[in-house]
């Protein structure tokens, strides 16, 4: 039996046929996590608000039937603001002369797990620019430390594209998961938004390595980029699909005016939050993030993607005078907030809208189920 949604909108009477045809689409999306790229198309090219309604209603649902309404929290650590790539969106890219540019210590570093350790965070993501000073040797010794001092804790790494060897040594350290957004899947795309040096082959190598490895890995792509198409879109989830990453972050693009890309216009939270319903129904049981980035577009944005199937949250808990200065893009939130204030904050928010708290480790899935502390 098709199931009809009201048709809620009021100017252009909805075509049933069209409406059947999307509401189809979605349904068979839950059963089977599987479309064609043309029907991703179709759904991107024509969905309405009221059947967005409906695609969040059911990438909750997926969401619901793994994680409930348990809401993983990470304590992110911005460790620098040194970069030695050029990617055009970033605001602390090595072009940007206005920066100050700043880098923690290992002692900082391990002051900052303390604290954040004592919040009630079980996972650390120590995120940065691709920045020398963090040699194999000096991360190898602050993970041991970190895993001897906290042993029921998880190490992300966020810090780019590094080689193969580094990132086997890394993660026989104790390193338990890596972020390596892929920023777009579309080869003409990430060559508009990166300089001729970097390479979208080498991007994705990379993940194909943290795969191989063994780490748990993170992708993820941004929504709303200067010329970026639906079909560019469509290119993110096949390629997410194939991937399979245990985590994704999705966030919009947010123009910052000291970059290449200024005057751009930045992505829409509508558009974010459709990619990050679909991106649940394909993958179920994958860790995605109601970003920063989201938060930063609109007030209720991370909320509202919880609503949309995401289900970890990030708080910062940077140093407080570090943090203005680690400006990837620019009216970051939080950014004159104490470690204390953001997690209060996040749990407010969280159970607001009808989420709680888990401060558990929060491995993907398969593996909470299978593997016992390391
Ligand atoms: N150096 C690390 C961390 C980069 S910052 C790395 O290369 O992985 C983390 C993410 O922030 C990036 O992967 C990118 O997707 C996102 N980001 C950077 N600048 C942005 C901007 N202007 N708007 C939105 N997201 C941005």
């Amino acid at each position: 039996m098709k199931k009809i949604l009201p048709n809620l909108n009021n100017k252009l009477p909805l075509s049933d046929a069209h409406h059947n045809k999307m509401i189809q689409l979605l349904d068979t999306l839950k059963e089977t996590t599987h479309l064609k790229p043309d029907e991703f198309l179709y759904i991107l090219d024509h969905i309405t608000q009221v059947e967005k309604e409906y695609l969040f209603s059911l990438a909750k649902a997926t969401k619901n039937t793994y994680y409930q309404n348990r809401v993983y929290l990470r304590a992110l650590i911005e460790i620098s603001n040194y970069c030695k790539q050029g990617c055009k969106y970033c605001g602390i890219n090595h072009t940007i002369e206005t920066v100050e540019r700043y880098r923690l210590s290992k002692t900082d570093i391990l002051k900052t797990c303390e604290t954040a350790y004592l919040l009630g965070y079980r996972t650390f993501v120590i995120q940065g620019g691709e920045d020398a000073y963090y040699t194999d040797e000096l991360l190898v010794d602050l993970i041991h430390i970190i895993k001897h001092i906290y042993p029921d804790t998880r190490i992300t790494l966020s810090l780019g594209e590094r080689p193969k060897a580094s990132l086997q040594k890394l993660f026989d350290a104790g390193v338990d998961r890596y972020l390596l957004r892929h920023e777009t899947a579309s080869k003409r795309l990430y060559e508009h938004i990166h300089p001729a040096f970097m390479s979208f082959e080498h991007r994705r190598q990379v993940l194909t390595n943290l795969k191989e490895i063994g780490y748990q890995v993170g992708a993820g792509f941004m929504v709303g980029l200067p010329t970026q198409t639906n079909k560019d879109l469509v290119k993110d989830l096949d390629y997410l699909k194939d991937l399979s990453p245990h985590m994704i972050g999705i966030g919009p693009y947010l123009c910052h005016s000291q970059t290449e890309l200024a005057g751009n216009q930045s992505g829409s939270l509508d558009e974010t939050l459709v990619m990050v319903a679909l991106t649940r129904l394909i993958l179920p049981k994958a860790l995605l993030p109601a970003t920063t980035a989201l938060g930063t577009l609109h007030n209720t944005g991370r909320e509202q993607a919880l609503n949309a199937g995401a289900n970890v949250m990030m708080p910062n808990v940077s140093p407080t005078e570090n943090r203005k200065q680690y400006e990837i893009y620019q009216n970051k939130i939080c950014t004159g907030d104490t470690s204390l204030e953001c997690r209060g904050c996040i749990e407010t928010r969280i159970k607001a809208f009808d989420h709680e708290i888990d401060l558990g480790v929060g491995d993907f899935y398969d593996l909470e189920r299978t593997k016992n502390d390391r």
